[in-house]
């Protein structure tokens, strides 16, 4: 148990995938956690799944049972829970906040100016260990701290690489691309599956088709290292339907709609604050 107790505020959709993500990786153990949230009703899913798990009565009772703690509220619980905790928060808590918009200066502001924290902005793919995020390090977090972290995180995602460390200020852009994009890329998924059934796929072949397409597509970028204007060009035939698809996608402005789609949520992570 090198990384010590973790404990997690907040029990909700990103704890549980991070939680998940570990327990399937097997490098953090049920018995090395402590969640907690307002009510039983809250805690009680992941209590079931994975029965090890400690759940405590308060969130100061999580700081006092843990060295790293997860701060997995909403971005606006955060200052009730750091007013909560702040006079039990150590130097020898490490505190990673994974809430969208609250930056590293603001949550050492929230729990006091000594306090060691790591921001991490993950997205729910973690529970499937197929992780995209960065992290960035607060004012007082050692290299060391930033490597715990990441440590934590490598397991979690499809290579088994550690998240990028960026400078805070980039992380409403990882917000945008990483923490946001899985909502983008299943609303692709949904469309290119109704196309299918437009163009007269059962619903079932056509979603699983689509979903088949968006990961074997990623993965050639992952795993060729090539630009995906290269990869898109070497499957377009002169003539052939794929350009006529690429041409209605511009046409119907796709490539601005996306755009726009992960400048609008990283404004929006400025704005939280
Ligand atoms: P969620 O609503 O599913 O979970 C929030 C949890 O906080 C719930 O368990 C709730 O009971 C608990 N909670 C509420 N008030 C509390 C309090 N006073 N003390 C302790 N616990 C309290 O939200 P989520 O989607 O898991 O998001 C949590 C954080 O993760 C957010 O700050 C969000 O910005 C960030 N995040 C989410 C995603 C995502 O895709 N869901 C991705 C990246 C980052």
């Amino acid at each position: 148990m090198a990384h010590g107790r973790i404990g997690f505020i907040g029990a909700g959709k990103m704890a549980t995938a991070i939680i998940r993500g570990w327990i399937s990786a097997g490098t953090v153990v049920a018995s090395d956690l402590c969640i907690t949230a307002p009510s039983d009703r809250n805690t009680r899913p992941l209590k079931e799944e994975f029965p090890d798990i400690t759940v405590a009565k308060t969130n100061v009772d999580v700081v006092q049972r843990s060295t790293i703690v997860f701060l997995a509220v909403k971005p606006h619980i955060l200052p009730i829970v750091a007013a909560q905790i702040k006079s039990r928060v150590t130097p020898a808590h490490l505190l990673v906040t994974i809430a969208a918009g609250a930056t590293t200066a603001q949550v050492e502001a929230m729990l006091g100016p000594a306090t060691r924290v790591v921001r991490v902005m993950p997205n729910t793919p973690c529970a499937i260990r197929c992780n995209a995020g960065a992290v960035s390090g607060g004012s007082n977090a050692s290299p060391a701290d930033i490597e715990t972290v990441c440590n934590l995180f490598a397991p979690l995602s499809a290579d088994g690489t550690a998240p990028d460390s960026v400078p805070d200020s980039l992380m409403d852009a990882v917000t945008g691309v990483a923490g946001s994009g899985p909502a983008f890329v299943l609303t692709f998924i949904e469309a290119m599956a109704d196309g299918g059934v437009y163009a007269g796929l059962p619903r079932h072949i056509a979603a699983k088709l689509a979903a088949q397409t968006v990961m074997g597509a990623a993965k050639l970028v992952l795993e060729t290292g090539e630009h995906p204007a290269a990869l898109r060009d070497a499957v377009c035939s002169p003539g052939g339907t794929t350009i006529t698809g690429v041409r209605a996608l511009e046409t119907h402005g796709l490539r601005n709609a996306v755009i726009s789609a992960v400048a609008a949520a990283a404004e929006k992570g400025g704005h939280l604050r």
